[in-house]
């Protein structure tokens, strides 16, 4: 059985429903202070905290668990640099927890969440995983505390384990059984869709004036279930014998703010009031990964690498949501 911790939240449920069609058994382990009880729709569900030593043996002790995949994590920016210690205890001494049982019940295989944000701001596009690391808010120094902590732990009591550096996950399962829900909502696409349907007056463009062909920032959009496919082959290649590995995931391609509004004005054919503000600090302009190590290590090959599939697969979920 394979234990998704966080596997109530946006990601971690998508990939709750791939493994499923593959055939794996889950049990979702999940605080449920930012995840959805009504996104697991797939497995097992198993209310606990990873603060909690004992909660987490429980489960070990409950299920023959073979693997891990961990997604819980908190994941605002601006909020890990307002308040740093609730990150590092979250994202980094809960995931020690998390590793300390696993090593207790000899589970020594680990898909891990990591993210973009472990490289800072870019001194080379696209980013390749040679692209040194140097973060620059809590949330990612954070995310590469654990990255560094399971190449030790790798070495020492061999764990294997793939680390998933995602850029901007996007998009929703194109069933619609699940997508994006964020509280306080704070990503691109949703707020956009938001405004298309009418739930809030406009979108905010935060900076205009970077050095991009037009003035607003650059990212590397992948859809959510390609994301889950990634997972389902970074789980397979650890079961295979794979050695211990990092990864980008992203689509290689980018798609500027005011690319994905027009693109979202075409797709629901509403008006998308657009107001223009300042930068948000900590954005990069540019942030697109190159995704040939993925691909040819894992042989992963995204499917929704279109922008419109993005955006239409996220229309359907929201309008689902609204009825
Ligand atoms: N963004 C924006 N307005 C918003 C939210 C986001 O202009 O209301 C921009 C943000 O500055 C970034 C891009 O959209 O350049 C993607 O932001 P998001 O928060 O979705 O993901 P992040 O890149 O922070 O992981």
């Amino acid at each position: 059985m394979i234990l998704i911790v966080g596997g109530a939240g946006y990601i971690g449920a998508h990939i709750n429903k791939q493994l499923n069609l593959n055939g794996y058994e889950t049990i979702v382990f999940d605080n449920l202070s930012y995840g959805h009880e009504d996104f697991i729709k797939w497995g097992t569900f198993e209310r606990g905290d990873l603060g909690d030593v004992e909660d987490i043996r429980k489960i070990f002790e409950k299920y023959p668990i073979t693997a891990v995949m961990h997604f819980a994590a908190f994941t605002f920016v601006g909020e890990s640099v307002e308040d740093p210690q609730r990150y590092y205890k979250n994202n980094v001494c809960n995931t020690l927890n998390l590793l300390q049982v696993m090593l207790e019940f000899d589970v020594k295989k680990l898909v891990f969440s990591s993210t973009c944000a472990t490289y800072g701001d870019p001194v080379e596009i696209p980013i390749t995983e040679q692209h040194p690391q140097n973060p620059i808010s809590p949330y990612g120094r954070g995310k590469l505390m654990v990255e560094n902590v399971l190449s030790d732990y790798s070495r020492a009591y061999n764990l294997h384990y793939v680390s998933l550096r995602y850029f901007n996950a996007a998009g929703a399962d194109p069933d619609a059984d699940i997508g994006e829900l964020h509280n306080p909502e704070t990503h691109l696409i949703p707020l956009i869709l938001d405004a298309a349907s009418g739930c809030r007056d406009n979108i905010k463009i935060f900076g205009t004036d970077y050095n991009t062909p037009d003035g607003t920032c650059i990212r590397d959009y992948v859809h959510v279930t390609d994301l889950a496919h990634a997972h389902l082959k970074a789980l397979q290649y650890l079961e295979d014998g794979g050695k211990s590995d990092y990864f980008n995931l992203g689509n290689g391609n980018g798609f500027s703010v005011n690319e994905v509004i027009e693109k979202s004005r075409k797709i629901t054919g509403n008006d998308i009031k657009a107001i223009e503000e300042d930068r948000r600090p900590g954005d990069p302009p540019i942030l697109v990964g190159s995704s040939d190590k993925i691909r040819k290590i894992l042989g992963w090959e995204p499917k929704y690498d279109d922008l419109s599939l993005i955006i239409e697969t996220a229309w359907k979920w929201h309008q689902k949501r609204e009825k």
